[in-house]
């Protein structure tokens, strides 16, 4: 067994910490501030006597002040400005106020009120965090790499700390399209959701928008619009730039870990598939999603009584989240053993233009994976189908008789009711997933779903949902978050300092996910785990990640023994800690 190096037992500070500020550039580092919170000690060793009112506060006064202030506020952007400025300010203390408050502020600092911070980012923004890259850098990535800022501890750059990224080319943000420049507020956030999660110290983060124009009129119209004021980089120049930026990556951050986020379908899956061997890398809207649907549908499955191998699927919405779902659910079929025919029937698609079959004409290539051929037709009396027939959400539910149907289609009022009433006339228990964010988007609201289906329906959101009471009974409607996946994911791959990042690991994580969900949620219809347990989910899986990281030959070689003490030690908790001035 190698000895485990400094960077893997280093990746969250403990103990005392050398800082090398003093006074007001101690104050304005949001990593080392405290605000009232540096006691007489440090005030006089760092040169702070004066700088701050003479009282000192315990972290949980100035969360209990903290909560005044942002509860106080009447608008939920309002209330994303105020956290965002305290993460400007002090980030212990704005990690220390999410990680205890978690259910209350996910939907703030994540969907869907980063959605309507992503729409005015322009105008809302204060401090700049990040990296910010157009095709004018091409050349000079790896410089901007080292330029970013992590405000971590020492004086050491990006290139030493940097372990997790998360980059977008702002297109597809979460279901409201391109939002060029203002798309940075979605790799903020969620970076946000793995320190608040997974406990990655924030100073081992980088959040980056690949900033390659923007086809979003309004937004050039915009006079204050902060982005790279070009149509949209296509073709050849948008790969070399991609290519650009995975190599300046691999050059300067070696071990960094990358997520691809809210890239669109094509580019998506095809940018996914190209680096996902080359470097440390996933795509959380197809893997991540995959994964946390996977946890819902074993969940339900467990609820409902029948296996997995019995269940047949309609996705509506055959896009980066459908896709990736339906390759998740493909491959748990296969583990539990289901032979290729009954797979390939069990999986059903449909888009904009209804049914997704192989002779359909307009099909796009990477809709090809799950087109029925001729044989499912047939087995669905669905034969005489010609290439310019198109077939209803309707008559798709009529012909397949699902058991499990998910949403990704980004259209509100997509399930209809027509279509959820056929479904559950051939159902006992329909399982139905409207998953489209943000909330405005969901093909149908769950209160619907269940007086459709007299509330026989499980259902989970990508939103978050009231729970829904029909005939005196609460339904829990889950939200299918990818927020239980990717923490751990990261956290996992971080502490195995993985090569690679794969399919098993997902199934795995969906899996562990699965097997958290209690008895008693269970019964209520909830498919996942509460939100306030969500850095124990990630723990769970960021533990399975490091074994399997382990067995299958690409990541460190842990005993069990070591595989929690080594994820525990990667995992910070926001609390200050004291200091001492570096030599
Ligand atoms: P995408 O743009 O890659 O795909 C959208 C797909 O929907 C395309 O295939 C398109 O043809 C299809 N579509 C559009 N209108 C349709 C219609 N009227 N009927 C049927 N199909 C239609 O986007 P994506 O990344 O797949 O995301 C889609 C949605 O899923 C978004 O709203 C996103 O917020 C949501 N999503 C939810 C979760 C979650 O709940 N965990 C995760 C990822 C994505």
């Amino acid at each position: 067994m190698r000895q485990l190096p400094r960077s893997v037992k280093d990746l969250r500070p403990s103990g005392t910490l050398h800082v090398p500020f003093r006074g007001a550039e101690l104050l304005e580092r949001p990593l080392l501030n405290k605000d009232t919170g540096f006691d007489d000690g440090e005030r006089d060793v760092f040169g702070l006597r004066g700088l701050l009112p003479p009282r000192t506060s315990f972290i949980e006064e100035q969360v209990s002040l903290e909560l005044e202030h942002i509860r106080r506020k009447s608008d939920d952007l309002e209330r994303y400005i105020g956290l965002a400025a305290l993460q400007d300010r002090n980030e212990t203390l704005f990690y220390r106020v999410i990680v205890e408050n978690l259910e209350e502020f996910m939907p703030i600092v994540y969907t869907p009120t980063v959605g309507r911070a992503c729409q005015s980012f322009s105008h809302i923004m204060r401090r700049p965090r990040g990296l910010w890259i157009t095709p004018a850098d091409i050349d000079r990535i790896p410089e901007m790499l080292r330029n970013a800022r992590t405000d971590s501890t020492g004086a050491s750059s990006a290139a030493d700390d940097v372990r997790l990224i998360v980059a977008t080319d702002n297109e597809r943000i979460l279901g409201l399209g391109d939002q060029g420049a203002g798309g940075m507020g979605i790799p903020v956030g969620k970076l946000s959701l793995y320190t608040a999660g997974a406990g990655i110290y924030p100073a081992h983060t980088l959040p980056v928008s690949l900033d390659v124009g923007t086809d979003n009129g309004a937004l050039l119209a915009d006079p204050f619009y902060i982005g790279y004021r070009q149509p949209r980089l296509r073709g050849p120049d948008y790969d070399d730039f991609i290519e650009a930026f995975v190599s300046a990556i691999m050059d300067v951050c070696p071990r960094a870990v990358l997520q691809w986020e809210d890239f669109k379908q094509h580019n998506a899956i095809r940018i996914l598939d190209r680096y996902r061997h080359r470097l440390t890398s996933f795509n959380d809207d197809i893997q991540g999603t995959g994964a946390v649907v996977l946890a819902g549908i074993l969940a339900a499955v467990r609820a409902v009584g029948r296996p997995l191998a019995d269940q047949r699927f309609v996705f509506l919405g055959a896009g980066a989240a459908g896709t990736g779902i339906a390759r998740t659910v493909r491959a748990a079929m296969s583990a539990q053993g289901a032979d290729a025919a009954t797979i390939r029937r069990a999986i059903v698609t449909a888009d904009t233009k209804g049914l997704v079959f192989g002779t359909r004409d307009e099909l796009d290539d990477d809709k090809r994976e799950f087109a029925l051929g001729q044989a499912e037709l047939a087995h669905f009396g669905l034969g005489g189908l010609t290439p310019s027939d198109r077939l209803t959400l309707e008559g798709v539910v009529a012909a397949v008789k699902p058991t499990i149907m998910i949403g990704t289609s980004g259209v509100s009022g997509a399930f209809t009711e027509k279509a959820i009433r056929e479904m559950a006339a051939h159902v006992d228990r329909p399982v139905i997933f409207p998953l489209s964010n943000p909330t405005a988007k969901t093909e149908a609201i769950p209160a619907d779903i269940m007086a459709w289906t007299d509330g026989r329906a499980i259902v989970a959101t990508g939103s978050p949902f009231e729970p829904v009471v029909i005939d005196g009974k609460r339904h829990v409607i889950g939200q299918a978050n990818n927020v239980f996946i990717f923490p751990g994911m990261g956290l996992g791959a971080i502490v195995a300092e993985a090569r690679e990042i794969t399919d098993e690991m997902f199934l795995l994580a969906a899996e562990t996910l699965a097997s958290m969900v209690s008895q008693e949620r269970l019964a209520e219809g909830a498919l996942y785990p509460a939100v306030s347990e969500l850095r124990e989910v990630s723990r769970q899986i960021a533990a399975k990640v490091v074994c399997q990281s382990r067995d299958c030959g690409v990541g460190r070689l842990y005993r069990d023994e070591e595989v929690f003490d080594a994820v525990d030690s990667a995992i910070w908790f926001p609390a200050y800690l004291p200091y001492s001035p570096s030599l």
